[in-house]
C-alpha cells in the first residue's frame, strides 16, 4: 500500500482554553499522527496557537499588531517545546517550519521548502508549520491557517486537507445561532455567495471563520483534491474517516466527476 500525505490544519481554539494551551488536546493530536503514520499516512501539521502560547508568558495586549507579533515570537517556541514533549512520548520526532504566503508566489521558494518537507517526512520526522506572523508584511499575510493549509496541501503533494475546527462539520447555516442547522455529510460545490460572504456582513455565512474554510475547501476541490472538516475537540470522526473510510460527523468536501453520477 502507498503512502498517503495528508495535511492536518488544527485551529486555535482547539488548540487553547481560556487563553492557556489546551495540553490534553495536543496529546490527543499527537496520538492520532503517531497512529496515523502506523497506517502508511504522512501527516504535515498546519498548527496556530502561537499567539496564545506566548500570551501565557506575557499578557500583552493581543488588540495591537506590535504586540501579536511579540507574542507569536514568544510563543512559536514554547509551542513547539510542548509538541516536542508531546512526540518524543511516541518516539517520534517534529520540526518547524515557518512559511509567509510571498513563498506561494515564488515556485523556486516553493521547490526549496519542498525538500525540506520531502526529506522530512522521508525520514518519519513530522513537519509543524505556521505562518511566520512575526515578519510577514501585512498585505501578504493570509491571516487564517485554513488557506495557509490548502497551499501547503497543493504545492506539498498532499491528497487531502484535513481541517479540525471548534465546530464538528459544515452545516446549511450557522449551528451556533440557528437550532435547525443541519450538518452537510459531502459537498461538491460551494457556491460563489457562500465564498464571497466575508463582504456582504448581513449574509448568515459570515459569522465565525467559516468562510475561509470554503475558500480552501474549494481551493482543493479545484485541484482535484479533497477536504474533511471535522471536531478537533473530539477526534473520533476524523479517526474513522482516516483509518476505516465511514464517519458519523464531519463534513467531505470532495467534487464528484459527472461520470461518477452517471455511474449510479
Ligand atoms: P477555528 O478556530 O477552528 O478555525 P472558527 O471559529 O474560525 O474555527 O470557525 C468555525 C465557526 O464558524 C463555527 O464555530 C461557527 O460558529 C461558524 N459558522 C458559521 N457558519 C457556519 C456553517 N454554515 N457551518 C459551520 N460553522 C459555521
Amino acid at each position: 500500500m502507498g503512502v498517503k500525505r495528508i495535511v492536518i490544519k488544527v485551529g486555535s481554539h482547539v488548540l487553547t482554553e481560556n487563553g492557556a494551551i489546551a495540553k490534553e488536546r495536543i496529546f490527543a493530536l499527537v496520538e492520532l499522527i503517531s497512529m496515523l503514520q502506523l497506517y502508511n499516512y504522512q501527516v504535515i501539521l498546519v498548527s496556530s496557537g502561537a499567539v496564545s502560547a506566548g500570551h501565557t508568558l506575557l499578557p500583552l495586549d493581543r488588540n495591537s499588531v506590535a504586540n501579536k507579533q511579540a507574542l507569536a515570537a514568544i510563543g512559536q517556541p514554547l509551542l513547539l517545546k510542548m509538541y516536542q514533549e508531546k512526540f518524543a512520548k511516541f518516539n517520534l520526532i517534529c520540526s518547524q517550519v515557518l512559511l509567509s504566503a510571498d513563498v506561494f508566489e515564488v515556485s523556486a521558494q516553493i521547490r526549496h521548502a519542498k525538500v525540506a518537507i520531502d526529506t522530512l517526512l522521508d525520514n518519519g520526522v513530522v513537519p509543524i508549520i505556521n505562518e511566520n506572523d512575526t515578519v510577514s508584511v501585512e498585505e501578504l499575510i493570509f491571516g487564517d491557517n485554513d488557506r495557509l493549509s490548502a497551499h501547503v496541501a497543493h504545492y506539498f503533494d498532499a491528497k487531502m486537507l484535513i481541517i479540525l475546527s471548534d465546530i464538528d462539520a459544515f452545516y446549511d447555516k450557522d449551528p451556533n445561532r440557528y437550532n435547525d442547522a443541519k450538518r452537510r455529510d459531502i459537498v461538491s460545490t460551494i457556491s460563489q455567495e457562500e465564498l464571497e460572504a466575508e463582504h456582504t456582513p448581513n449574509n448568515e455565512f459570515a459569522t465565525g471563520g467559516i468562510v475561509t474554510k470554503l475558500q480552501s475547501a474549494d481551493f482543493m476541490m479545484r485541484h482535484n483534491k479533497e477536504m474533511f472538516l471535522a471536531s478537533g475537540f473530539e477526534l473520533n470522526d476524523v479517526k474513522s474517516f482516516l483509518l476505516d473510510g465511514k464517519y458519523l460527523g464531519g463534513t467531505l468536501f470532495k467534487k464528484i466527476d459527472k461520470e461518477e453520477l452517471y455511474e449510479k
